[in-house]
């Protein structure tokens, strides 16, 4: 069973966050709080349930080739607005997914895809802000790895 992270990986937070404040911000940085000169608290208070409904989906190959897959996201630990708007989001792009919302995402048993390292993926997704950043081809990179 794969486990599968959100942001970053089918969903467009950063250029969500890019569109809401208005602002080109450095995709190299996961600390999006810090480049708006805001502590996590205040940037998570800002972002309303709209902000997360409404991000745009990517790499829509992804769902498909994993067959039996589980969303697990930390979105939805941060406020209500980002746990309904996860929700809707999920309901609208991907209505046949389970959603869990975790921070620990090592506490499920399963196969991690997560973009971010910290996360301590099985398979760690191709970001700007991690050591994968120059792989052209992310759909054939992370068939290789299934
Ligand atoms: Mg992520």
């Amino acid at each position: 069973m794969y486990l599968l992270d959100v942001d970053g990986v089918i969903c467009d937070f950063f250029g969500g966050v890019e569109d809401f404040f208005g602002l080109p911000l450095d995709p190299h940085s996961y600390n999006l709080a810090g480049q708006l000169g805001l502590t996590q608290t205040e940037f998570i208070e800002v972002l309303d349930e709209h902000f997360w409904a409404n991000l745009k989906p990517m790499n829509d190959w992804l769902v498909p080739v994993l067959g039996k897959v589980i969303l697990c996201s930390a979105a939805g630990c941060e406020s209500p607005a980002a746990a309904a708007g996860r929700h809707k989001w999920v309901k609208k792009h991907y209505p046949e997914l389970e959603l869990i919302s975790i921070r620990n995402k090592s506490l499920i048993k399963g196969t991690l895809i997560d973009d971010l390292v910290s996360n301590n993926p099985a398979i760690l997704f191709p970001a700007p802000h991690n050591s994968l950043r120059n792989i052209k081809h992310i759909e054939e990179y992370i068939c290789t790895k299934l």
